[in-house]
Order: structure tokens, then C-alpha cells, then sequence
């Protein structure tokens, strides 16, 4: 599940565990972004939105790591939250390059996104995160590159992209059509 911030994706996923879990299925959600964290943290880090500061060269180290212990989990359902890509000082680099995609072997996609305004508000509302500089243009080219991203993903792993739009105050709606498209 990728989506740029602010979209809804956790939120989205608290909604969606609660259903599969009603359904007795075994499901498990990891977020790629505090499994780095998590490592980081043993190095020093004490800010999780420091992560896409460091060098892309730890990143992408933080990045297999992460991925091998997403390989480990033997739930029926993992669901992974993630972005498609970080804007990093050198520039957006994949969340899910080549190399990680060989190791997490992803079955779906699902890339969410809602209308730029929105975006923009939910960003603004939520004050416990330390974010870049918000404004509407960059939120219209992120999820330009974000819809380029997860193209690549598909072509590199073979595996389907649903699209799901996340509209202000429909979140069981984009809950249902996740789960019915993937066949949840
Ligand atoms: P990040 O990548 O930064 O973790 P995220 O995609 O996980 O972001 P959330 O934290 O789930 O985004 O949502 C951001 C804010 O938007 C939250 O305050 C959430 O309550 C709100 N929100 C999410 N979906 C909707 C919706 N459909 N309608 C109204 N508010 C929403
Ligand atoms: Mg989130």
C-alpha cells in the first residue's frame, strides 16, 4: 500500500485490519518507514523524519534490512504501508527499488491518493509530524511521481496496481473497494 503523505494510508489500514481480522483471516501490517526507524534507532537516530535526510546510501541499507524482516512475517495477509518513493535531499528515490522488490516479492499494489486540497489539509491538521514544506504544486507533482513509481513496481515484479481515490470523509468506502479488489 503506497500512497504519498497524508493520503490516508494508515488510517485506511486500521479500517481494513479490523474487518479482515473480523473475518477470522491472519493479517499483519508492517510500515516499511518505523521498521527503519526501528534499526536507525540503534545507530542514533531519535527522529523518524530525520530518516530521509541520511545519506541514500544508509537509506538504502535501513531499506534491506527492513525488507528482510517483512520476508520473515508468515501471516495469510501482510500489508505493507509505504511510500513509492522519498523526497530525500538528492532527490525522490524509490521506496521500493529493484532490489527490495526481490526480497519482499510484493502480489498486489494498491496506490492511494485523494484530491490535492485534501491532501494539503490533512498535512496541515496533523502537527505531530516534522514535515517538509508544504505546498499545493508540490503535493500535484508528487502524486505525478508517485503514479510513475508504482508503474515501475508493477513492471519489475509482474504484480497489479489499483488505484483507489481516498475522498474526504469516505474512508469505509476506499476501505471496501481495497478489500473487494484484492479479494480480501
Ligand atoms: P504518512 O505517509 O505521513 O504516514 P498517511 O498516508 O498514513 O501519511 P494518515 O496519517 O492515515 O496518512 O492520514 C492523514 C490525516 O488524514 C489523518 O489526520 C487522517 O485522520 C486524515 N484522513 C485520512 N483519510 C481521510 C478521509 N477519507 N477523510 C478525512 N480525513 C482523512
Ligand atoms: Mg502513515
Amino acid at each position: 500500500m503506497t500512497g504519498i503523505p497524508g493520503v490516508g494510508k494508515t488510517t485506511l489500514l486500521s479500517k481494513i485490519v479490523e474487518a479482515l481480522k473480523s473475518h477470522n483471516k491472519s493479517v499483519s501490517v508492517m510500515s516499511f518507514g518505523t521498521l527503519m526507524f526501528e534499526i536507525a534507532k540503534k545507530n542514533g537516530l531519535t527522529d523518524r523524519d530525520e530518516l530521509r535526510n541520511l545519506p541514500v546510501k544508509e537509506q538504502q541499507n535501513l531499506q534491506r534490512l527492513a525488507a528482510e524482516q517483512i520476508a520473515t512475517q508468515n501471516d495469510q495477509i501482510v500489508i505493507i504501508d509505504t511510500h513509492a518513493f522519498i523526497n530525500s535531499p538528492e532527490g525522490y528515490y524509490p521506496g521500493l527499488p529493484e532490489h527490495v522488490l526481490k526480497i519482499i516479492k510484493p502480489t498486489n499494489f494498491v496506490s492511494i491518493s485523494a484530491k490535492p486540497e485534501e491532501i494539503y489539509n490533512r498535512r496541515m491538521k496533523d502537527d505531530t509530524r516534522n514535515r517538509d514544506k508544504i505546498t499545493l504544486i508540490n503535493i500535484k507533482k508528487e502524486l505525478e511521481y508517485q503514479s510513475g513509481m508504482i508503474s515501475a513496481c508493477a513492471v519489475i515484479t509482474g504484480s497489479p496496481v489499483r488505484h483507489i481515490l481516498n475522498d474526504e470523509g469516505k474512508i469505509d468506502e476506499a476501505v471496501h473497494k481495497i478489500i473487494n479488489s484484492i479479494g480480501l
